[in-house]
């Protein structure tokens, strides 16, 4: 279509030094296409090239001083992409992979899920190229507070409310938490993922991995099928993959895989929760290698290569984008995987979700499946506006019911828009509408 086609003409040449973020506004513009077609009200606003541009980018120097003294300096970001519907919302990655492209893909695809969750969060994402490998408790600490110093001016509870991503997790939260605290001198819900001894909620660290297998579930559903007995391969052994296998083992399903970017290991008896206990530990206090377990257990570890080799029913990438290749994603499919659920954002590239959609098999796109993390976290600020703590049971009954809805929401949208089973299409469309309307509503922005 000639809108959609102009529109992605601008963007590859305004921003052709920023492959990710292209590549997540090319997969959403080219599946809302017939909701573009059918109302005549986005393109006159021309809502495409509003869109796709951050209502605001803020990118900022982090010095810091490491154990010996010495003097670092790191490249803090925040992206503030899209206000329409709610607060910015979304969450901060430290990794030395980071650089504004890929923080401005990871806010864009955060605009369309938290449209998705039926709750109201506009979009954003952080973060800096800090590597927390391999530093010290103290080190990410002045990390976090210096990051702090310059983010404090620019997030609030009602304004933007960042949290957890890759590389940052409960004790990033709290350093950087204790830092906006002693700036601001309030005590307010300016950031989720927050131990809950002090206003975080319950079941927000494992929401977006039991969110990915409460998606699955629906997604099998549709074909009166469960996860009981099927192999699943799952990638990264961070926040997402931990609680993605937990859930998998609760509802006896057989998860044999996990990894890190070194490489994965293969327990073809399963991952059991007395071994994913081991796990958790080695990777979240002692911070070692997935690759010890093979060596503790007996398990096979393959260097350099990620878990899609491996013959399993359904896969869960959990680690980061582009971790499944075109290549891959035939791989699995010949080794009989019939179902795909992305807890991680983006991690299937464009030929190999090509590939999940023409060969029909139940695919999940991450926007969707692993809107759950965000869901939480919104539920995280209702109770702290509230102060009032919902209970473990409360807090996993709405999530189950919010995935679920996101579910049939995408599968009804699909339909409506003559591509039944295709949740990319639903679900990119939901999401946009909900944003898309906002903005006209609100004139100019
Ligand atoms: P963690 O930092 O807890 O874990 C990340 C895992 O992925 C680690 O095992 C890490 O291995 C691996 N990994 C990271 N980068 C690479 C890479 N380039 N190649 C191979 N492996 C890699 O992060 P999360 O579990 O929180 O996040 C994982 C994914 O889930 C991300 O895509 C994130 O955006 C997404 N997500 C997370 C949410 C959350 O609530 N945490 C919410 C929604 C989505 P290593 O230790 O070797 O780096």
């Amino acid at each position: 279509m000639g809108l959609i086609q102009d529109t992605l003409d601008v963007v590859r040449k305004r921003d052709a030094n920023e492959p990710e973020f292209l590549q997540a506004v090319t997969e959403v513009f080219e599946s809302i296409e017939p909701a573009i077609q059918r109302h005549k009200k986005y393109r006159d606003a021309n809502i495409l090239l509003r869109i796709v541009e951050p209502e605001r980018v803020v990118m900022f120097r982090v010095p810091w001083q490491d154990d010996k003294g010495q003097f670092r300096v790191n490249r803090g970001y925040r992206i503030q992409m899209n206000s329409a519907i709610g607060p910015y919302k979304g969450g901060l990655r430290f990794h030395p992979t980071v650089n504004l492209g890929i923080l401005k893909f990871l806010a864009f695809e955060q605009v369309f899920k938290n449209s998705l969750t039926t709750l109201p969060m506009g979009g954003g994402k952080g973060g800096s190229d800090f590597d927390p490998k391999g530093r010290s408790d103290h080190e990410v600490m002045r990390f976090c507070q210096s990051f702090m110093i310059e983010l404090c001016r620019h997030i609030g509870a009602d304004t933007d409310v960042p949290a957890g991503d890759i590389g940052v997790g409960g004790r990033e939260i709290g350093y950087l938490y204790g830092q906006y605290k002693r700036i601001a001198n309030e005590f307010t819900g300016v950031l989720t993922g927050k131990s809950v001894s002090w206003g975080g909620s319950l079941i927000r660290p494992e929401a977006t991995g039991y969110g990915c297998v409460y998606f699955a579930l629906e997604m099998l559903k549709t074909r009166g099928d469960s996860l009981e007995g099927r192999i699943c391969a799952v990638s990264g052994s961070g926040n997402a993959a931990q609680y993605t296998v937990e859930k998998l083992i609760q509802v006896g399903a057989k998860p044999v895989t996990m990894s890190d970017s070194n490489g994965f290991i293969y327990d073809k008896e399963g991952i059991d929760a007395e071994r994913l206990e081991w796990i958790k530990d080695l990777k979240n206090v002692r911070r070692g290698r997935i690759k010890e377990y093979a060596e503790k257990f007996g398990a096979k570890y393959v260097e350099g290569q990620r878990p899609w080799l491996v013959d399993c029913h359904c896969a869960f990438p959990c680690a980061t984008q582009n971790e499944i290749s075109g290549e891959e994603a035939n791989r699995l499919i010949s080794g009989g995987c019939f179902l795909v659920s992305e807890a991680s954002n983006m991690p299937s590239e464009p030929e190999a979700i090509h590939l999940f959609t023409n060969k029909k098999i139940l695919y999940g796109p991450g926007k969707a499946a692993n809107a759950g993390g965000v869901a939480t976290s919104g539920l995280e600020m209702t109770q702290n506006a509230m102060r009032l703590p919902w209970s473990r049971e409360e807090v996993d009954r709405r999530l189950r019911d919010i995935m679920a809805t996101i579910h049939k929401n995408a599968w009804e949208t699909a339909i409506e828009y003559d591509r039944p089973g295709n949740l990319v299409v639903g679900a990119n469309i939901v999401g946009f509408v909900k944003v898309a309307d906002a903005m006209l509503e609100q004139g100019l922005v």
